[in-house]
Order: structure tokens, then sequence, then C-alpha cells
């Protein structure tokens, strides 16, 4: 075992692996990740699907590309998928509702449906939920407001704004940041988690920075795989029944990136399921994993990761405990408030 000068973050780790095994078992949720669109309009410093990274071979898969992959996916056993993209203005929400209703029409109530798209209006995510997306991702990638602003171009409360939008309309709601961006320190970090905490998530990713050598902080120092593991054991001690994945940037930062998070309170895994061909230039950081092979073949190989940290894949919906939770709370409040029905009770 590692002592804890040579790892400071190993007692924290071991706090909230045992928390998470206390709260969701052993239990790991496989969702199929399905990377839709590399256009973007947005200009994130540090995102390789930027759009001034002009070295970038760009993919749009139509809606029968997407429905087939989750079809797919789903004779495969997964429940649980996550469609992800730029901010593309060839799929705006009315196209991207017209997908999700499609792939309810066909698969119904027994998935779960997560999208990750970005910023839209309020009216826009009610459109989605409307036509059947329940959870969404969007990460407000760091709390401290000047970086943000010069990250993004845009302020923090742009995506906060579209956090509450999306609690009001009762998606599952997820965020999170990335470790090591510029002028990373411990007091940034906390504040990261205490953003996080104070949104209640229902999902929260945390992913170290990697520079991209296409983007203008390509030559910003990478801080490794540390300060996300430190991150992930934080968010699980803050956030005890909330869903957390351990991501693709920590495991393409160090090959067994995944499986320390998994060890330090992550409890989900989103292979990728799209097409080979697409994979690669979905390329946000370098050095992406499993760019060359089919998602779904990738599932034996992470059953046996995941068995090395005594934990097992699980193919349900894989619904956050966070959200029930919340929903039962709600429930009792608007049972409280309501006025007592008149006439109903003749006994
Ligand atoms: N366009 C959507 C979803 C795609 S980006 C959005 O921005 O929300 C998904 C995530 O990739 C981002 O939230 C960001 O945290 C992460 N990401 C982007 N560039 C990265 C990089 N260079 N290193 C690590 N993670 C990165
Ligand atoms: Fe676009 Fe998302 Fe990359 Fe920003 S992080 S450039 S919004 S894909």
């Amino acid at each position: 075992m590692k002592s804890p000068e040579k790892d400071p973050s190993g007692d924290l780790a071991a706090q909230a692996d045992a928390l998470c095994r206390k709260i969701h078992g052993s239990k790991v949720h496989v969702r199929g990740l399905v990377e839709i669109t590399n256009y973007c309009t947005r200009n994130c410093l540090y995102c390789g699907l930027r759009r001034g990274n002009t070295g970038v071979r760009r993919y749009r898969m139509d809606e029968d590309t997407v429905l087939g992959v989750i079809v797919r996916g789903y004779e495969r056993g997964l429940r649980s998928f996550v469609l992800q993209g730029g901010e593309d203005p060839e799929y705006p929400a009315d196209r991207l509702a017209r997908l999700a209703s499609r792939i309810r029409e066909r698969l119904g109530d027994a998935i779960a449906l997560a999208f990750s798209f970005g910023t839209f209006r309020r009216d826009e995510y009610a459109l989605l939920s409307r036509a059947g997306v329940d959870r969404y991702l969007l990460r407000f990638e760091t709390s401290d407001e000047t970086l943000h602003r010069r990250l993004r171009g845009t302020e923090l409360a742009e995506r906060l704004n579209a956090l509450e939008a999306l609690r009001a309309l009762d998606f599952e709601v997820g965020s999170g940041f990335m470790t090591g961006l510029p002028g990373h320190d411990m007091q940034r970090l906390e504040q990261d988690v205490a953003l996080a905490k104070s949104l209640q998530l229902d999902m929260v990713g945390v992913g170290p920075f990697i520079p991209h050598p296409g983007t203008p902080l390509g030559k910003e120092p990478c801080f490794g795989l540390e300060p996300a593991l430190q991150a992930t054991a934080m968010l699980r001690l803050a956030l005890p029944y909330a869903n957390m994945p351990a991501t693709t940037a920590a495991g393409s930062i160090a090959p067994d990136g995944r499986e320390r998070m998994l060890a330090a309170g992550a409890n989900v895994l989103m292979p990728n399921i799209g097409p080979v061909d697409f994979k690669k230039d979905y390329e946000m950081y370098p050095g992406k994993i499993c760019l060359d092979e089919d998602g779904l073949r990738c599932i034996g190989c992470l059953a046996v990761r995941v068995a090395s940290i005594g934990k097992e894949l699980s193919f349900g919906r894989g619904d956050a405990p966070s959200h029930h939770l919340r929903g039962r709370k709600v429930d009792k409040a608007a049972r409280a408030a309501a006025p007592a029905a008149e006439g109903v009770c003749r006994a």
C-alpha cells in the first residue's frame, strides 16, 4: 500500500470508495456513448473541436446512422445511452428532439437517454424533455469566473443558468469540470467541488485537462491524473447519491486511469459505441483510447478491468439515486402544499 506522504489523496480515495460501495454497491453502470457530430460553432480554448481548429476532419452522422448504433447497443444489452456533440447549427434542438422521439418510439421507456450538446434556451431543453430525453450533461468546466470567460468567451452564468433550467424541467442533471486547467491549484479545486455540491448534481464528471496541439492551450503543462483522482474522491464525498463516470480522459492520460477513478468513488463507464470511422475525428484532446475498437467489443475488456478492483458491470438504466430522492422530497412537499381534495372521499 502506498504511504500517505507519497499518495496524499490515497486516504481520501479509500473513504470515497467505501462510501460509494455503501450507497451504489459494487455495480458500475455502463452507458453507450455516441458522438454524433464534431462540428462546433464555439471556440473554447481547450478543445480540439473548436471552430478555429482547421486541422479537424469534420463529420456529422445522420439520424438513421445514430438510430442504428443505438439499436445495435440495445440488442447487445445496453439500456443507457449518451449522445454528445459540438454546438452544431445543423443539429438544432428541434432536430435533436426528432432524433430522441425516433429512439423512444423504437425502444420505449426501458432505456435512459442522456444528451450533451452544450447550451440551449429553456424552451429548447423543454422540447428535448418532451421528446424523451431524460438526462442532460453540461459541465461548468471551471468555477473561476475570470478563467471561464477567458477559456470559453462567455460568462460562467450562461452555463449555470442552463443547468438551472434543466433542473426546473426535472432532467437528471449532470455537470462537472476539468482539473489541471491553467493556474490549477488546490483552492480552485475546492471551489470547483463546492460549486458541484451546491448544484446538487445527479451526475458529476471530472477529467484531466489534456492540452491539444491544435488549440491555443496546446503548450500548457499537463498536470496528470492525480488532481482528477483527488477531485473524484472529493466529489463522491460531497455528492454521495450522484452517479459519477470514470472518464475517458482519465483512461487516456494513464493506462489504469479509469480503474483508479472507479477505486476513488466513480461508478459509471461510458464506452464509445459509435462507428470506428468517426471516432478518431472526435478529438477534443490527443491520445484518446480505444479509437480502433468497436465499443461493444470493448465491454469484455471493461468487465475484466472492473473485476480487478472488485466491481462488476451493470447494464440497466442506472438512474441516479439523488434524482429519486429529490423526487420523493418534491412529491412530499407538493402533497403538503396542495389543498385537500374536496368531494372525493365520501366515507
Ligand atoms: N459541446 C459539448 C459537449 C462536448 S465537449 C459541451 O461543450 O458541453 C465534452 C467535454 O469535453 C467538455 O465539457 C470538456 O470538459 C471536455 N474537454 C474538452 N476539451 C478537453 C481537453 N483538451 N482535455 C480534457 N477534456 C476536454
Ligand atoms: Fe464545442 Fe464543446 Fe469543444 Fe467547446 S468544449 S468547442 S462547446 S465541443
